[in-house]
């Protein structure tokens, strides 16, 4: 059994290496946004109460994502573990947390604020159809246009310069002292979030001390 929490700023490919872990090692992956958005989506009661938040990328209040989190992990569907992305975001947050479950590690993937801003602001949503695209990492074959529908491509609400500013001194405020509480009681290992997802990922396994990916019985 693994029990992991994932942390680091936007941008700095949580998602994609939470999914990656957990498709492996068979980890239960909880999101805490992907649940909210979920909520929204199918117009549920919590969906109406968080929907006016989460679009203005304000942070929910911390009972509410906490009994979120705590119905989730209620389930135990976890045989193999799980791996919790998105929580905590603060110190609250993250001694409630600490109450509740025993964590193996934190995994904290770090990135310079000046390359969150370069990849931030290069991210566009097809205004038609939602895909995501990011003309670093995943370029449209025509400039501005979806490659699926042709719709045009177009920034997030909340992905201004100065809202995006905001958002990275919000983020050192509450993270940095909740890195520092995991450090004090958790195994945190620091991984840096620059190169490619594959080195990425290869970087967390060894420090984590796990096999590369696929190879169980090393
Ligand atoms: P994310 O996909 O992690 O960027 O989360 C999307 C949105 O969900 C955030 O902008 C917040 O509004 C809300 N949210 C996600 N996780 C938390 C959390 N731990 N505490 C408060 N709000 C959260």
């Amino acid at each position: 059994m693994r029990k992991y929490v994932i942390m680091g700023i936007q941008g700095s490919g949580k998602g994609t290496q939470s999914t990656l872990l957990a498709e492996d090692l068979d980890l239960v992956h909880i999101s805490v946004g992907d649940i909210f958005r979920w909520h929204i989506q199918h117009h549920t009661k919590l969906g109406a109460q968080v929907r006016r938040i989460v679009s203005a990328g304000e942070l929910v209040d911390d009972e509410l994502v906490g009994s979120v989190v705590r119905q989730r992990l209620d389930i135990h569907d976890w045989n193999y573990g799980f791996i919790v992305d998105g929580f905590p975001r603060n110190r609250t947050q993250a001694e409630f947390f600490l109450e509740s479950y025993d964590i193996d590690a934190v995994i904290h993937l770090a990135l310079p604020d000046d390359e969150v801003r370069r990849r931030v602001l290069a991210r566009r949503l097809c205004s038609r159809c939602g895909l995501d695209y990011n003309l670093i990492a995943h370029r449209p074959e025509t400039e501005d246009r979806c490659d699926v529908c042709g719709g045009e491509l177009v920034r997030r609400a909340d992905d201004t310069e100065e809202a995006l500013e905001r958002r990275v001194q919000d983020y050192h405020r509450k993270i940095d002292p909740v890195l520092e509480l995991f450090s004090r009681k958790e195994f945190v290992i620091t991984v840096d979030a620059r190169p490619d997802r594959d080195t990425v990922q290869l970087d967390i396994r060894k420090q984590l001390g796990l096999p590369p990916a696929g190879d169980r019985n090393p």
